[in-house]
């Protein structure tokens, strides 16, 4: 299995690689502008890739399952960043490379007197760094999310339509009109790659709305919102896989949130869990959500699954409310009567707060299942573990040999960060740890 998701993962990039180089290279077809000076092609050349990859960037976070399936949407998204910070450093490096070898061209920079083609371009440079800027800052700046993704998608907008109009405006290597032509095909379709999660797959949501059919409280200041299809059949999902959720308006509106399911995958009925802890305006608001309202789901999504990652022993290590989809691992392993051992490491702050507590109790009952709470704020008398899950946490409760096992971990950045360092140190090579990061969009 791992194999066929390589071999796709494969071809992808491959594709990726295509869209990225072929239309470049297409313009060196058919007939030439006159030579000019080396450096002046060259920052001709990485100007032309470094739009073609802010273009295809719609196409990263266009949520194709297709796509994101070899690698999950955590892997996608951290490209989707690295790629901008590449195509943003070429993009700038195009105008500079020009104005130190021609510093004539420095009179563009007059954006009232220089000729429309080179206001494009400024226009397309600046909500570029303005887009890049908001993205790195947003958490500093304490920018509201919904506020961020919408100028995010603006400014990337203006950025590659600016572009085009730069590149069209200028001509130098578009004179064949099928040159011209194929690029604004291209654009064209960036803008598309958009359209398709903004309005086709909204459109597709509409039509396959879910009922609230139960808000339970749980431990830990969360809220466990069960989700039963309406009129429809639902969608099977992998333990450990998450999807987005839009419960106050239409799926049009760009306030979808991410939660990993909590219910058991097993489940045939369409019927999905998911269990929210209160961190924010939206989440905070979830035990108020009426039973019979109706919401929206988007996915599943995700490659952080043990279906895709059979092992003799699982090993779940969760903090906080990275319990969620390990909750659905355990349940759906307990309803397929699997009786592989698994033990989790679950990290909480007090016993008050270790949510799921009393049904984990329970389903060791129906699994080879050792749980080792860890808490930060014991009670008088706790003869378990406490503080935070580290390497000698590991080493006292996993029977050698170590890499042996597969291991999942969700929880708080820094407890992340933490126990990967800790499975380096007891030798566990890193094809065996998955992680599924809460922060990464
Ligand atoms: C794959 C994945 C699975 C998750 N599973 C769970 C889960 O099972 N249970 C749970 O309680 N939490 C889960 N989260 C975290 C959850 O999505 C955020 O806590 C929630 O979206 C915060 O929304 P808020 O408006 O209440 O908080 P805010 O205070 O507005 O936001 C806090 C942070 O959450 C992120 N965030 C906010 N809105 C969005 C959005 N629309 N889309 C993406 N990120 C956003 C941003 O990084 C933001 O800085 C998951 C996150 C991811 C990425």
């Amino acid at each position: 299995m791992q194999l066929r998701y390589a071999a796709r993962g494969t071809v992808w990039l491959i594709v990726y690689l295509v869209f990225v180089l072929a239309p470049m290279f297409a313009l060196l077809a058919g007939s030439l502008p006159p030579e000019r000076d080396f450096w002046t092609e060259f920052s001709v050349a990485i100007g032309y890739a470094g739009l073609a990859m802010m273009g295809l960037q719609f196409g990263l976070t266009a949520r194709f399952r297709q796509v994101t399936e070899p690698w999950g949407e955590d892997v996608i998204y951290h490209f989707h960043r690295q790629v901008s910070l590449i195509a943003v450093a070429l993009v700038l490096a195009h105008p500079i490379i020009l104005f130190v070898v021609r510093p004539e061209l420095l009179a563009l920079l007059n954006f009232v007197e220089a000729p429309w083609r080179a206001r494009f371009a400024a226009l397309s440079t600046y909500s570029l760094i303005a887009l890049v800027v908001m993205a790195l800052w947003r958490a500093k700046w304490n920018i509201r999310y919904e506020t961020w993704h919408f100028w995010h998608i603006a400014l990337a907008l203006v950025a590659v339509a600016a572009g085009l109009s730069h590149m069209v405006g200028w001509s130098f290597y578009l004179a064949d009109p099928w040159k011209r032509a194929l690029w604004i095909a291209l654009t064209i379709f960036w803008i598309g790659l958009l359209l398709h999660v903004r309005i086709v797959k909204p459109l597709f949501m509409l039509r396959r709305p879910y009922r609230v059919a139960e808000v339970r409280r749980e431990r830990g200041d969360s809220w466990t919102l069960a989700m039963q299809p309406a009129g429809h059949a639902g969608f099977r999902f992998s333990p450990g896989q998450f999807a987005w959720l839009t419960v106050w308006g239409s799926p049009f509106k760009i306030t979808g949130h991410p939660f990993s399911f909590s219910s058991s995958a097993a489940v045939t009925d369409g019927r999905v869990e998911m269990t929210i802890r209160n961190l924010g305006d939206f989440t905070s608001a979830i035990g108020n959500v009426p039973v019979g309202k109706r919401v929206y789901l988007d996915g599943p999504y995700g490659a952080f699954t043990i279906d895709r990652n059979p092992a003799d022993m699982h090993v779940l290590i969760a903090g906080g409310v990275g319990i969620t989809p390990m909750m659905s691992m355990i349940r759906t392993l307990a309803d397929r009567g699997d009786k592989r051992p698994i033990v989790l490491l679950y990290g909480s702050r007090d016993v008050e707060s270790i949510t799921f507590r009393e049904e984990l109790e329970a389903l060791k009952e129906r699994l080879d299942l050792t749980i080792v709470h860890v808490l930060k704020d014991p009670p008088a008398g706790w003869t378990g573990e406490k503080g935070f899950i580290t390497a000698e946490v590991l080493e006292r409760h996993l029977p050698e040999p170590y890499a042996d096992h597969e291991y999942f971990i969700c929880g708080p950045d820094v407890m992340m960060d933490a126990i990967e360092k800790a499975l380096g140190k007891l030798k566990v090579p890193l094809s065996k740890y998955h992680s599924e990061r809460y922060s990464f969009v």
